[in-house]
């Protein structure tokens, strides 16, 4: 039987589950880009830092034998997720991308859709608003555009250098998040308007139904164009199942 080993790369929760889930498959090596401080405990070994573009994670997967790359990046991620098709192609080895669904508006949302922060900035408008950002620290450029309003900024590592702006305040936190805890933050800080992306999931989710409560608006930022390459998988466990059959692929080739 054919040694395989699956390169996952990672950056979110649903990425540390697959790693769990295919932990007893075979070798697993999990990719982050080393963006995060102090990221969460992982269940398998990990690789730090960029490829060096699709090149780069070409020669990646040849040099170390991988035999089924895991696209599990996050949906805004899309540079990584480019360069995983065209570097899974160049390679001959199967790509299977594991996305998760995003969220869709249901009765009672009131939001705002953009294709970019910048846009979403925009349409606060020009009257001073109390804005709750959950966006990433390296995000928020585009909010210095429109220094009338207040900002909440929400983020897992610290905001350096801090924003240039007159009305902000910072709050370091790592989902999930409660729906009760939620409701608080907003009311606390008088918030009427949120400012975030559409990532999907369970984690971060709490926010928007919040906002459905408070009847207030949300900004959301729509995602990017992802590759229309390899399998697309919605779940953990659709991936898993994706990879095994990927492996078997791969076997039955080797043989
Ligand atoms: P990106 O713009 O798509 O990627 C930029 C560059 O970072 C890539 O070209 C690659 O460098 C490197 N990179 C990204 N993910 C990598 C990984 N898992 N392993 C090794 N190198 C990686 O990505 P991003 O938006 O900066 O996100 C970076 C990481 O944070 C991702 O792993 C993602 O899952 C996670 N994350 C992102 C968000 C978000 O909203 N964007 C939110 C939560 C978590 P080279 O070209 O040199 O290979």
């Amino acid at each position: 039987m054919m040694d395989h080993h699956v390169l996952i790369l990672g950056g979110t929760t649903e990425a540390r589950h697959l790693a769990e889930r295919l932990a007893g498959l075979g070798r697993v090596t999990l990719s982050l880009a080393g963006r995060t401080k102090r990221p969460a405990r992982q269940p398998v070994p990990v690789r730090g830092g960029g490829f060096g573009g699709a090149e780069g994670l070409a020669t990646f997967l040849s040099n170390n034998d991988v035999t089924v790359l895991a696209d599990a990046t996050h949906p805004f991620a899309a540079r990584i997720s480019a360069n995983a098709a065209i570097a899974a192609e160049a390679a001959g080895v199967p790509l299977v991308r594991l996305e998760r669904p995003a969220w869709s508006p249901v009765a009672g949302d009131r939001w705002i859709e953009a294709d970019s922060v910048a846009e979403a900035v925009a349409a606060l408008g020009s009257s001073p608003r109390r804005v709750f950002a959950a966006l990433g620290r390296q995000e928020l450029a585009p909010l210095e555009v429109a220094p009338g309003h207040f900002y909440l900024v929400r983020s897992v590592d610290p905001v350096e250098p801090p924003l240039d702006l007159p009305h902000v305040e910072y709050l370091l936190a790592r989902g999930p998040f409660a729906m009760a805890d939620e409701l608080a933050l907003l009311e606390r800080h008088r918030i009427d308007a949120i400012l975030c992306k559409n990532s999907g999931g369970a984690a971060t989710y709490a926010k928007i139904e919040a906002a459905r409560q408070l009847g207030i608006d949300v900004l959301m930022v729509r995602r990017p164009t992802m590759p229309a390459a390899g399998v697309v998988a919605s779940t953990v466990e659709q991936a898993f199942e994706a990879i095994a059959h990927a492996m078997a692929l791969v076997s039955e080739r080797g043989e």
